[in-house]
């Protein structure tokens, strides 16, 4: 990100405009609309504003004179649309003196650029490329329009009206945040967004307690409690609905190794973020330590995110947290994740049933070569089960020889898909034979081992497939 998106205060102070043409009078337009206070330097002399409503043309000065020499006191802001050299010019002396400007069209001159941009009243959203591609920006801004609520602008000015009031009420803040979300996600916001604000007021006074409103426990703080959130297997689209909105009210998020940046991106700003997995080289706090940071930040009346890779009740550890959330009579929940053998099977198209041909899936863990000797593989031996074997890495090996021995055949097809559904995700397709060597092509983990007839469908055993068969014409052609 090169460019902050901040929101300038059109009350403080003049915005310089310089410029000619079409250009010049369609920024006018919008810094007119959105109530500033514009002084003009129209380049070619000519002042005519283009049809400006007499309100907004009141707030425009139309001035002469030099910009480049012109008084920059009191301005907050310079931008040049249609202005040719006079914009670089006007941009040098702007950095000078230290004030933003924009030279439309031209990156190099500018130290701020133009957002699109919905406009909701009170609700004002910025969408910006880093001026990249406005049509990219517009295309979003089209989106972010068709999705907000028509009044969303108004009910933040319903609780802009409130919000001292309440303040006075409730001194405590993450008890007054939760006030607030009650009042959005509840009745009164849909008051106000359906266009009834005198209702909502109504509704809004007749609350006798808003402590309790908000939640409260009977000590008058905030209840806290843990969400374990399933963070799917890395590409941050694959997240729940649910997943997103626990990551958006979390005050702390406890994540671990699998969690990708991506995702983190995703949660609330203000939230603290805890790294508890394993870090490279260097082993994790441990079970029992999360356990306790968990029940400790619920206590302290914080809204606690558990971030799991993949799904919190595949090899996740989640079992282990809840019970540790019961017997300390903390308040939980679970938003189960897209787990890495879903994931890897839905993007290289492993269907992990087929037919009569996969009947049974089993999800297996083979950590380390020790866990592999634990398994009973004799129960693995049936052709029409796909095994999915997660943490497979290191112990591919004990996998095939264990399999082997039970009885599966040698060429019974196998994946190793590593990284699934990141941006490097990666595959390699063969037998159960070249298990370990298959292990070896990838470049690191994590990986999901996939064991049954059903990797033959998968999309890469079909391009090897369609590979082989060319290069066999083409040895047949010479
Ligand atoms: N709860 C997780 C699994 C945690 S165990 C889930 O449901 O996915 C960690 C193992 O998951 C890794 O060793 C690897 O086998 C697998 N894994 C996690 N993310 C993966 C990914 N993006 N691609 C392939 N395998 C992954």
């Amino acid at each position: 990100m090169r460019f902050l998106p901040v929101f300038l205060d059109l009350h403080s102070g003049a915005v310089v405009l310089v410029g000619a043409g079409d250009l010049v009078r369609a920024k006018l337009r919008l810094l007119a609309s959105a109530g500033a206070r514009v002084r003009w330097y129209a380049t070619d002399g000519n002042h005519d504003l283009g049809g400006l409503g007499a309100d907004d043309a009141a707030r425009v000065e139309l001035a002469t004179g030099d910009p480049l020499t012109a008084d920059l006191n009191g301005v907050i802001a310079i931008l040049c649309a249609g202005a040719g050299s006079i914009g670089p010019a006007m941009s040098v002396r702007a950095k000078a003196v230290g004030l933003p400007v924009n030279v439309m069209d031209d990156l190099e001159h500018s130290t701020f650029i133009f957002p699109a941009i919905v406009d909701r009243g009170d609700v004002v959203v910025a969408v910006g490329t880093g001026g990249a591609s406005p049509v990219v920006a517009r295309r979003v801004r089209e989106r972010i329009e068709a999705v907000l609520p028509a009044r969303i602008g108004e009910l933040a000015g319903f609780i802009g009206r409130w919000r001292k009031t309440i303040h006075g009420l409730i001194g405590e803040f993450p008890l007054r945040r939760r006030f607030w979300e009650r009042v959005v996600d509840g009745p009164i916001g849909a008051l106000v967004l359906a266009g009834r604000s005198e209702e909502a007021d109504a509704a809004l006074k007749d609350i006798r307690n808003v402590s309790e409103f908000a939640g409260a426990l009977p000590s008058g703080t905030a209840e806290g409690s843990v969400t374990l959130v399933g963070a799917g297997p890395g590409d941050p689209d694959l997240l729940t609905v649910k997943a997103l909105r626990a990551l958006q009210d979390a005050d702390v998020i406890f994540y671990d190794e699998l969690v990708t940046p991506e995702i983190l991106d995703r949660a609330r700003r203000d939230a603290s973020r805890v790294p508890v997995g394993r870090r490279v080289g260097k082993p994790g706090i441990g079970q029992d330590a999360i356990n306790r940071c968990l029940i400790e930040a619920a206590k302290s009346g914080q809204r606690a995110v558990r971030l799991k890779g993949g799904d919190p009740f595949i090899f996740g550890r989640g079992g282990e947290e809840i019970k540790a959330l019961r017997q300390a009579n903390v308040s939980y929940s679970v938003i189960p994740g897209i787990t890495a053998g879903l994931g890897a099977a839905a993007q290289f198209e492993v269907p992990l049933t087929f037919r009569n041909e996969a009947l049974r899936v089993t999800f297996l863990t083979a950590h380390k070569a020790r866990d592999a000797e634990a398994v009973d593989w004799s129960t693995l031996t049936d052709i029409a089960m796909t095994i999915v074997v997660y943490m497979g890495m290191t112990a591919a090996p004990s996998v095939r020889a264990g399999l082997l021995a039970a009885g599966r055949s040698p060429q019974t097809p196998v994946g190793v898909f590593a990284r699934a559904t990141r941006v490097d995700a990666a595959a390699a397709i063969g037998t159960l034979d070249e298990l370990p060597d298959l292990v070896e092509k990838i470049a690191g983990g994590p990986a999901i081992l996939i064991i049954g007839d059903v990797v033959a469908h998968s999309a890469p055993a079909r391009h090897q497939q369609l590979n082989q068969l060319a290069s066999y014409f083409q040895v047949a052609a010479e």
